[in-house]
């Protein structure tokens, strides 16, 4: 057998495709790698993939692992079935650079996993194919001046706070400890500093990558503008991140946590939400976010808002009537971000969908897109495991500001005030109830658009982490901003890579 798989290594280069133009795309295999190249054996596909795996396990040691899933939890279940040839855990932006350069050679499906939340097979799990897997690229390098900090893109937001927390700095991170650094980042990244600062994308000054030939680039606003602008809302369009740096804000302790209320006073959380979007939106160091969500033991929903503030008060003016109301339970306190963000771990295991809405703040609307998941609902409530429920908070003007700021980027939102951004997500345990649960999102995204529409308070920008598979977010970048930006994925990417045909086909692509 060792002899066999020898032979057949050396003679890999000259049965795989020639990997030029649009010959890429046209010899893209459905999974693992080289469609119908060779016909040696039945199972000729699984052995080509050990074979091209093998290749990877010399470049990579022990930071390898067949088959891919071996040592591997992630947060979706629909992911976590999914089958990876091999999986890879490169160490360094040269790993990546080598790792893609055997991926292209071979012509291999594959997938890059950062925190691993997406919730679809191949979106950061291959189906079949390398899955790169960046968990151990998790270095801190502050900046000697500590307003920069360059981040390796396998960094998990619990291990991207607490590092920094050394150095009594923080950066633009979300709320929850497992989530990637990586899939965050690139699709924008809300983070309870962004009424101070923006978005996350909108606080990267360079990124580190591994473009689409497996060469390696230092991507700033003045080293190269195009892919600068692109990278902030792209998403995974561009190649393979390896490292962020970002803005470091100086940082201790912080007030936040989280009181859940019943449903009965749902009336008094949606004004005090209305009233933090809008009459308290100068007040750039709070932040906020509720869930309204459905306890299938209760048979009812409750609602949980998170408050942040980004200062050791106690009792912080913007929260003072909120924290009058009656509550069921309460985590609030002065506290580590890192601490907080474990607070917010959702445990993996069921199979779980996302879809979402912007409009521009109302509370008829909040009420109205909460009714409507109410009455969708009701006929299919005793699936088992679900758990739907509306994140709702806002996009404040600082963030709108911010990415104007900068220069405008992919995302290119437009807003003269505030946005309210609504996720819909629901969780659920069995395979056969997917089709119910899809038609739950698309039925409550409809009337909820259509609402909005109504109510003359639409607003087109999606949030791409958020949204669903049905969804576009892209056309919601607006139409000059599309159109630059799939001609900086042609310009980057001709062979096609990292589109819908090629080799990294996973989460939103442009082409
Ligand atoms: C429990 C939970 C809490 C959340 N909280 C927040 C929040 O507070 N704020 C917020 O804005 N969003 C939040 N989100 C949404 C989250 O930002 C997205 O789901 C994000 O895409 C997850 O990134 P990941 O790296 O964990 O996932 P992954 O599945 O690893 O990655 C998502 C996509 O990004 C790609 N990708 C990841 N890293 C790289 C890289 N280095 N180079 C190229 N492509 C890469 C992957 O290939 C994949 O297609 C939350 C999601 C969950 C499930």
């Amino acid at each position: 057998m060792m002899r066999f798989v020898t032979t057949l290594s050396v003679l890999l280069p000259i049965l795989s495709p020639t990997a030029t133009g649009n010959e890429q795309v046209s010899s893209v295999p459905d999974t693992g790698c080289v469609k119908s190249v060779c016909r040696l054996h039945p199972n000729h596909f699984n052995l080509l993939t050990y074979l091209q795996c093998s290749r990877l396990a010399n470049l990579l040691g022990p930071n390898s692992f067949f088959a891919g899933n071996r040592n591997l939890a992630v947060w979706d279940a629909k992911q976590q079935q999914t089958q990876s040839a091999c999986r890879v855990l490169p160490t360094s932006t040269e790993d990546v650079s080598s790792v893609l350069g055997v991926i292209l050679e071979e012509s291999c499906r594959f997938a890059v996993k950062g925190g691993g939340h997406a919730r679809d097979p191949d979106d950061s799990i291959s189906a079949g194919g390398v899955t790169i897997d960046m968990q151990k690229m998790r270095s801190i390098q502050v900046a000697a001046d500590r307003s920069r900090v360059k981040l390796g893109s396998g960094h998990v937001l619990y291990s991207l706070y607490s590092g920094l927390e050394k150095y009594n700095l923080t950066t633009l991170g979300g709320r929850v400890a497992d989530v990637g650094l990586g899939g965050f980042a690139l699709g924008g990244g809300f983070s309870s500093l962004s009424p101070a600062y923006g978005l996350a994308m909108d606080n990267i000054f360079e990124y580190e990558l591994v473009l689409p030939n497996a060469t390696i680039a230092k991507v700033n606003q003045h080293t190269h503008p195009d892919l600068y602008f692109a990278l902030r809302g792209g998403m995974n369009n561009f190649g393979i991140i390896t490292h962020f740096t970002m803005r470091a804000v100086p940082q201790g302790q912080v007030y936040g946590g989280s009181r859940t209320y019943s449903s009965n006073i749902r009336e008094a959380v949606l004004q005090q939400a209305s009233d933090l979007t809008t009459l308290w939106k100068n007040d750039t160091a709070m932040s906020f976010y509720y869930n309204f969500a459905y306890d299938q033991n209760l048979d009812d929903f409750t609602i949980a808002v998170n408050q942040e503030y980004a200062l050791p008060t106690s009792d912080p003016p913007p929260f003072r009537q909120l924290n009058e109301l009656p509550y069921e339970s309460d985590t609030v306190r002065i506290d580590r971000l890192s601490n907080f963000s474990t607070d917010g771990i959702s445990p993996g295991g069921g199979r779980n969908l996302y879809a979402t809405v912007t409009y521009q703040p109302s509370v008829d609307l909040d009420r109205k897109l909460q009714d409507i998941l109410i009455e969708e609902l009701q006929p299919i409530k005793t699936i088992s495991g679900l758990s739907p429920s509306l994140v709702i908070q806002p996009l404040y003007e600082a963030a709108v500001q911010a990415n104007r700021e900068r220069g405008g980027s992919a995302a290119g939102i437009q807003a003269e005030g505030p946005l309210t951004v609504v996720l819909f997500n629901t969780r659920w345990s069995d395979e056969k109830d997917d089709d119910a649960i899809n038609a739950l999102a698309n039925r409550w995204l409809q009337r909820s658009l259509a609402a909005t529409h109504e109510a003359d308070k639409f607003h087109p920008w999606l949030y791409i982490n958020y949204a669903s598979k049905a969804q576009h977010p892209f056309a919601g970048y607006g139409e000059a901003n599309l159109r630059k930006l799939v001609a900086i994925q042609r310009e980057v990417d001709p062979k096609g890579i990292f589109t819908s045909k090629g080799l990294c086909r996973g989460y939103f692509k442009l082409l």
